[in-house]
């Protein structure tokens, strides 16, 4: 029995009520980034029209206001991701930012030359790059979990690879190019056993399954607002109080400072330490206006909508001769990744695109990924649970008019 009524679903989102080349707009590129119910555009349209000023330094009746619902806001983060306590919630600019800041900051504390940093093929550039750049400023080295041909990590290889030298594991809960389901908590039961710390990249999990940081025991977790169903330019680390206390601070001005003298500067306490400047307490409030818009829709009952799209296309897509899907684990979110038989995917993706319904095309900013399966690049379709199965019909119809025309 569907628990969403889903047309009325579509209601919130006003973007998804237009015509694209005079077709009605099929948005399929969630895991870029998903759509805003009218609640968050709201939500940011009334804090600057009525409530604005900046946070945590006024004593007057505005900045005090915000500061609170600021505060609140990361209030609702911690609940969401039930993590112990709300200054182990840190706020940045998204994801990048946040896997940036604890690879710096980590990095700084913790790692030194010829140590080991393991993340996995499946990775994303975000949680591969900023690696690499502490490998090279520290002489360390970088290792990385193979994949087999489905698309899934490789857990006794992976085993393999830790060491003495291991300092930590960043990997991903869900792939953005593929949709594979990583087994994380068991990833982090195997790095705990030899005292290693593990990052997760929630990037592409907290918008469609239940998480909670507790029950994972992961030691940092983090993710973006903008595929939550909320606004630009907010993300969250979660990390435990202990190593963010021992970390020294990624960018330093405003706000993150205790005393500052022209000799010595002291830092604030968490989560301050890791909040320097002006935050973006407008998306901050705006997130928690997302997150508290998908709890009253239920992450469950989203979960179990999505699976139903998931297997109904993943079926309909398989039909298609020439077509093949990369990416086929036995755990997955509702995205599918695939290509075409003799057809370029740009080619693909931008006649899809004159259909009026939005895909994905290229390396999904996974490139070593695309290497391993031997490809430049994917069309990538990844659903909402504003999505429907008519929709999946009408890319299905596309993909047939692709082979015509190419074919
Ligand atoms: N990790 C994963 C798995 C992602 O899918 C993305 C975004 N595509 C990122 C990291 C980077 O997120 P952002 O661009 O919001 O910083």
């Amino acid at each position: 029995m569907l628990n969403l009524d889903i047309q009325k679903i579509r209601k919130d989102f006003p973007i998804l009520n237009q015509q694209i080349y005079n077709k009605p707009l099929v948005y399929f590129d969630n895991g870029a980034t998903t759509q805003k119910p009218q609640i968050v555009i709201d939500e940011e349209s009334k804090i600057y029209s009525q409530e604005n000023s900046n946070i945590h330094r006024g004593v007057h009746y505005l900045s005090e206001q915000l500061t609170q619902r600021y505060e609140d806001a990361r209030k609702t983060v911690q609940k969401f991701i039930n993590a112990p306590h709300d200054h182990e919630i840190i706020l940045t600019s998204g994801t990048t930012e946040s896997i940036n800041t604890i690879a710096y900051s980590f990095g700084e504390k913790y790692v030194n030359e010829g140590d080991e940093i393991i993340i996995s093929t499946l990775e994303h550039h975000a949680n591969i790059v900023p690696w690499q750049m502490l490998c090279e400023r520290k002489k360390a080295v970088l290792k990385v979990i193979p994949i087999n041909d489905k698309g899934e990590l490789l857990l006794d290889e992976y085993q393999k690879l830790i060491s003495p030298k291991t300092k930590i594991v960043a990997v991903n809960q869900v792939s953005n190019a593929l949709g594979t389901v990583n087994d994380v908590k068991k990833i982090i039961e195997i790095a705990h056993k030899n005292d290693i710390p593990v990052l997760i990249d929630g990037a592409q999990s907290v918008q469609h399954n239940v998480v909670d940081v507790q029950d994972l025991d992961c030691d940092f977790f983090v993710f973006s607002g903008h595929k939550l169903y909320g606004p630009n330019g907010i993300g969250v680390i979660y990390g435990k109080e202990k190593f963010l206390n021992e970390m020294p601070p990624y960018m330093t001005g405003g706000e993150m400072i205790k005393k500052v003298t022209f000799e010595k500067t002291t830092f604030n306490e968490l989560p301050f330490k890791f909040e320097a400047g002006t935050p973006n307490y407008v998306a901050a409030i705006g997130l928690a206006t997302a997150i508290d818009y998908i709890q009253e829709l239920g992450l469950e009952n989203i979960a179990a909508y999505e699976k139903e799209l998931l297997d109904y296309a993943t079926e309909k897509l398989e039909s298609i001769e020439g077509l093949r899907i990369i990416g086929t684990a036995a755990n997955k979110v509702c995205a599918i990744s695939f290509i075409l038989e003799n057809i370029h995917h740009f080619d693909a993706g931008m006649v899809i695109d004159k259909m009026g319904i939005a895909v994905r095309t290229g390396h999904h900013c996974a490139e070593p990924l695309m290497d391993r399966f031997n490809i430049e690049g994917t069309l990538r379709a990844s659903f909402a649970f504003y999505n429907t199965k008519e929709e999946i019909d009408k890319l299905y119809d596309a993909i047939l008019t692709v082979k015509q025309m190419f074919g």
